[in-house]
């Protein structure tokens, strides 16, 4: 049953008017409007057939959705994404929010080598927020990415301050049906060959883009509506990859926390770098969702891309022993980020 002042999209709440979660913003006063009604129009809009029909699971319209256990190996993951903090609804649409939203975990799915099963999404709005807008974006994400979102919750927020308060969270999983097993950041040796899925730092110039009123085409889309890299992991793994992690944070955080879970440090020879981005977008900008890649056997990743009609990977780098020796273009690499270390050598 729904909590007082919250509702699940698990529960159907049309059909439980009298669930006690009749108002929207708790204490705040705003009318009993609506909130019922919004979650049958979220359920009918994240509402898909296909997977799951004919297997027995239940998605949005129980208390909990009930799945089969994938084959092989699942993986978990959860990401909060809190409107003015990841993204500034002023420079995009509340359905860019929910895109990326769910990207994030599609990601993290991604840089395990897995491909996304199911999502579940909560969400706290205040009275102001556009929380059908947020779910549009959610929905396209998840036809995007064939990650059904199987229930969630949604929650009112009360206070002075808090009319557009939104906070989505995303909790997915992911499968790996065969081996190899996920791949882990900690297994990187040295001598180990480093990857990018692809060049870095367009959401950060994006972000830029936007905030001087020049957001539109691709950076700005890089920014508002990035893209996870799920095939792209998925044959990292199957070519052998050592260690993985997706670029979230910036290169230079990401990369240093491969680095320090497999105890290896790096000499980064290369930075390729976004049309449109300069160096320290590359270095420090997150979200730009590409994939960092460890492997002992370079050619045989660079093959299997090929083979899958990949864009080919980019080496960047190789592991080293030392763990302390941390460098890119001969400079020192500090783990928290970029700190214009890129003059000439
Ligand atoms: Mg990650």
């Amino acid at each position: 049953m729904p909590r007082p002042n919250s509702a699940d999209t698990h529960g159907g709440g049309a059909d439980e008017p009298s669930g006690g979660a009749g108002r929207r913003g708790g204490g705040g006063g705003r009318p009993a409007r609506g909130e019922f009604a919004t979650i049958d129009r979220l359920a009918r809009r994240l509402a898909r057939r296909g997977r799951g029909s004919g297997t027995g699971e239940t998605w949005i319209g129980d208390d909990a959705a009930v799945l089969r256990p994938p084959a092989g190996w699942m993986v978990l993951t959860t990401d909060v994404v809190v409107a003015g903090v990841h993204g500034d609804l002023a420079l995009m649409g509340v359905d860019d929010l929910g895109w990326r939203a769910m990207v994030a975990s599609v990601s993290d799915v991604a840089a395990m080598g897995a491909r996304p099963g199911h999502a579940v999404v909560a969400v706290a709005a205040g009275g102001d927020a556009d929380v059908e807008g947020l779910y549009e974006g959610i929905a396209a994400a998840s036809e995007e990415y064939d990650c059904p979102v199987v229930g969630g919750d949604l929650s009112g927020v009360a206070g002075p301050g808090t009319a557009a308060t939104l906070v989505v969270s995303v909790a997915m999983t992911g499968e790996v049906a065969e081996a190899p097993p996920p791949v882990r950041r900690g297994e990187a040796r040295a001598g180990h060959t480093l990857f990018v899925t692809g060049p870095l730092g367009a959401s950060a110039a994006g972000l830029r883009a936007l905030r001087a009123g020049q957001g539109e085409g691709p950076l700005g889309d890089a920014y508002r509506r990035p893209r996870a890299r799920v095939a792209e992991g998925d044959a990292a793994r199957r070519a052998g990859a050592s260690a993985m992690v997706d670029v979230s944070d910036g290169l230079a955080g990401d990369l240093a926390r491969l680095a320090t879970a497999s105890g290896v440090g790096f000499e980064l020879t290369e930075l390729p770098v976004a049309a449109g981005a300069e160096q320290e977008d590359a270095v420090g900008g997150g979200e730009d969702f590409e994939l960092v890649i460890a492997t002992g056997r370079p050619d045989v990743l660079a093959d299997h891309f090929a083979a899958c009609g990949l864009r080919p990977p980019l080496a960047i780098g190789a592991c080293v022993t030392d763990p302390a020796r941390r460098t890119l273009l001969g400079h020192p690499l500090p783990a928290g980020g970029w700190e214009h270390v890129l003059g000439p050598s």
